[in-house]
This record gives structure tokens, sequence and C-alpha cells, in this order.
């Protein structure tokens, strides 16, 4: 449709630079859906190979822990890794070539320092997503990371209002948390004044109130710089592949901390997205939450506010923080991968209270940030509940949410159906801050069964189960 226009003439008031970008990630948005389904075909029937969150595969039992790589069979009973475009070879070529092309374009025909920037960058991005090594250089994990790494130094220095997202994120698609997942977004600037500027005083408050109670410890020192060069991208997505079922509504790049140590990260903050799924997860509230009272809370949440610019933008600052590659190491990629939603959930929910303290918000402001969060995990267990691309989601973010509600009386079962009871708002808070702080510190000592003991507080109680059982009625009972 984009591309009609465009070969039409249409310049959607963009530069020619910027018009050669969005020509290209169109013409290729439909090859990198191919590829993501492929890749997700892969992994998934082949948890022989890739492992689940159960159950070991070759990639655990031989070491092979690549993220850019796939495995084959190599003769009788022995496994190897491949670059993608070994497994994938017309998807992965024609991507790189198009880029090469593109880049080309970018670098010899503008002078436009933005242009120069994308240039660099579509040209390092298409050798390493075909794995086309510099001379005397071999196909491994530390080469592989190298190159990408590369890749993202370059894309920090992309700053311009057409953002090229090539997330590779891990831990989604690969219930494992090993390898990156090749999809491809091309995201354009909006302007959305109102909402930076609410969510610099999110950043703030983060960088005063986390400094203050984490300050010392090294896990803080290690990852902060992410969130103290952090540039704040309000954007829409214009293309976006790959990922069919989840598209981001925040997302903190770039996913390697020797990056973001030297250059910070970029948040990137689709409102768009968020207001579309807070009237979904309004109208699951409404299916577990039926009293008037619930109904005027849920009334008082403002979704740009309280939503977009605390909880959604402060989840996204918190991402990196707390998570060292050492960390992972420690306590393993399958714990942080069910971790990493909550602990972000943590980092801005277990400052609200000393905002409060400090004038910054007060007592509504808690309980609406409550109100959101409850509304999100509810949602969450309407789409994230069979879905094994969501379950850091899930697990992490929904169950471990709603354990703290339920442990706190901030919502209780009543007659059928569930009240909440605004007066345990603080007693809540103290759970959240407590969970934030076991995490830190466990984190800290490399702790892993630590780790793996809070994990383990993430069931699906009887209590959730009738939370659950009120959003989809018969998972758990004939009829009711
Ligand atoms: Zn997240």
């Amino acid at each position: 449709m984009i591309l009609k226009h465009i070969e039409g003439g249409a310049d959607f008031g963009l530069k020619p630079h910027e018009i050669a970008v969005l020509k290209t990630s169109c013409e290729l948005g439909r090859v990198y859906d191919e590829l993501g389904l492929r890749w997700r075909e892969e992994v998934k029937l082949h948890p022989e190979k890739y492992g689940t969150k159960d159950e070991q595969g070759k990639a655990q039992e031989l070491g092979l822990d690549n993220r850019y790589a796939m495995i084959v069979e190599d003769g009788i009973d022995n496994y190897k890794e491949v670059p993608w475009l070994e497994k994938f070879p017309e998807e992965v070529e024609e991507i790189s070539k198009k880029w090469q092309e593109l880049s080309g374009q970018l670098l010899q025909g503008d002078s436009n320092p933005d242009a120069k920037a994308l240039g660099k960058y579509f040209s390092l991005y298409a050798k390493a997503f075909a794995a086309q090594m510099p001379d005397g250089q071999t196909f491994n994990k530390e080469n592989m990371d190298e190159m990408w790494k590369d890749v993202d130094r370059v894309w920090m220095g992309v700053t311009g209002p057409v953002q090229p997202i090539g997330s590779r994120e891990y831990g989604y698609y690969d219930s494992s948390g090993i390898r990156a997942f090749p999809d491809f977004r091309l995201s354009f600037l909006v302007d959305e004044e109102v909402i930076k500027t609410d969510i610099q005083a999110t950043k703030k408050a983060m960088q005063k109130h986390l400094g203050i109670r984490f300050g010392p410890y090294d896990v803080f020192k290690d990852t902060k710089k992410a969130l103290d060069s952090v540039v704040i991208y309000p954007i829409v997505d214009i293309v976006y592949t790959g990922s069919l079922d989840f598209q981001p509504a925040g997302q903190s790049l770039p996913n390697e901390e020797a990056v973001f140590k030297e250059f910070g990260t970029k948040s990137f903050i689709n409102a768009e997205v968020a207001r579309g799924r807070w009237l979904l997860s309004q109208q699951v509230f409404k299916k577990v939450f039926k009293d008037e009272s619930s109904a005027s809370l849920l009334q008082s949440v403002n979704v740009d506010k309280d939503g977009v610019a605390n909880a959604l933008a402060g989840h996204e600052l918190g991402e990196p923080l707390f998570q060292t590659e050492l960390i992972y190491q420690q306590l393993g990629n399958q714990n942080m991968t069910l971790l990493n939603e909550d602990l972000a959930n943590l980092c801005i929910s277990g400052i609200m209270r000393d905002r409060v303290a400090a004038g910054e918000l007060d007592n509504n402001d808690l309980i609406n940030h409550a109100v959101y969060l409850l509304g999100t995990y509810l949602r969450m267990i309407n789409t994230g509940r069979e879905s094994p691309t969501l379950q850091p989601y899930y697990i992490g973010n929904a169950l471990q949410g709603l354990r703290r509600m339920i442990d706190s009386g901030f919502i209780h079962k009543d007659g059928d159906d569930w009240k909440i009871n605004p007066n345990n708002i603080e007693k809540l808070f103290e759970i959240t801050e407590y969970d934030l702080e076991t995490i830190v510190k466990f984190s800290e000592n490399g702790d892993r069964k630590k780790a793996e003991d809070y994990l383990a507080l993430a069931q699906e109680t009887d209590d959730i189960k009738d939370i659950i059982e009120h959003i989809k009625p018969g998972t758990f009972s004939q009829h009711r």
C-alpha cells in the first residue's frame, strides 16, 4: 500500500533518504515475516535441539549458545551451529542484499548526516545479518557477538526521526533464552510532548530514588548508565515484521550490556499501542471486578499519565537495570528471562512510596498505579497464559504481580466476584519494595538458589485460578 504511493511519487512530507529507507523496509516486510515464521517453527518444533523451559536440548548439553545461530545435525548424533544464512538462505540473502544496496545509495547520494548514519548502520547490519565475517574470522559465538555489538554502536548514532529497529530480542521466542529473534521494525518519531515531559519526570525520579536505595550495589553501578544516558523516542511503527503476536508498547535497546555501558540506551514508547491495550485491559478487568467502586477506581486511571508515562516508561527505563552479563551467567538464562519483566515493573513500582514521601506524587497516584498494573496483569492472563512466547510476561509479570495484590489484601474475593480494598495500598507497596530488594540482593550475590526460590512464588494458586476462571470460563471447570 505504502509502496504503491511511493512509486506514484508520494513523499509523505519526508526527506529523500527517509523515503528510501521506508521503501526498502516495505519491500522487505514480507521477507522478514517469512523468515520469522520459519525461524519460530524451527525452534518450536525441535525442543531436542534448542531445549525448553523444563527440558535440556543439545544446545544446553553441548554448550551451543551462539545467539545468532541455528543448530543442525552434523553426521550421526553430532550437532553444530550454522549462521541464519545457511538455514534460511533465500530470506537472509534477500534481506542482506537489499540493505547493502540501500546503504550504498545513502552513503553516496546524500550529505545529510542522518542519511550517513543510516547508511553506515545498514551496511554493518547487512553484513552481520548474513554473517559475512571479516577476513580471517570464523563463525562462532564470540565473533558474532562482537560483530553485532559494532552494529549497535553505529545504531546508537542513528538519532533522526526514522528509527530502524532490529531488536534481536532473546528470551521471548526461544524459551531457553539463548537465541536472538531476527525481526525488524521501522518506526517514526511522533509529537507526544506531554508524554515526553512526563517520562522525563519518571526518569529523574528513578535516578534519584533507585540511587538512594541501591547506590552502593555493584549491580546498580554497573547498569545505571543505561538510565542516565537514555534517549526517549515516542514512536509509531510504520513497518512491523516477524513477531506477529506481539507488538511492543515499549522497548529498551540495545540488549548488550557492553554497548549500553558505552552509549546508554534508546527507549521506544508507542503510546498508540499502549492506549489500545488499555481498552482491552478495561474489558478484562470488568469480568473480574463488577462492583461500582472498582469501576470508579478504574475510571480514575489516566492511561497517558499513569500508564504510558509512569508505569510503561518506568518499566522500559528499568529494563536494563540490575542485569549484567555476569548475572545472566550466575543465575542462568532461563531464570533471568522469567525474572526480567517482574524486575522491570518493580523498578518503577518499588519507588512509588518514596516519590510520595518526597512530595512528587500523592496517594491517588499510588492507587492509580496499582489499578493500572492490575489491568495489565489481567490482560496478560487473557492473552499470555497459553502463548509460549509470552511466558516471561505471564509468569514474571502477571503471576508475581497478582500474588502481591492478593497477599496484601489489595484485592480479595467477595461473594462470587472480586473487590479492591484501597486501604491496603501501603501493604501492597511494602511487599513490592521487599520483592525488589530481594531480587537486587540475590543478583548482587549471584545466588541462583534464592532466585529459583523467588521464581517458585509465581504459581496459579486457587485464588488466581478463580480469577482466570472469571476471565476464561471453563479453563479449570466444565460449568459454573
Ligand atoms: Zn519488558
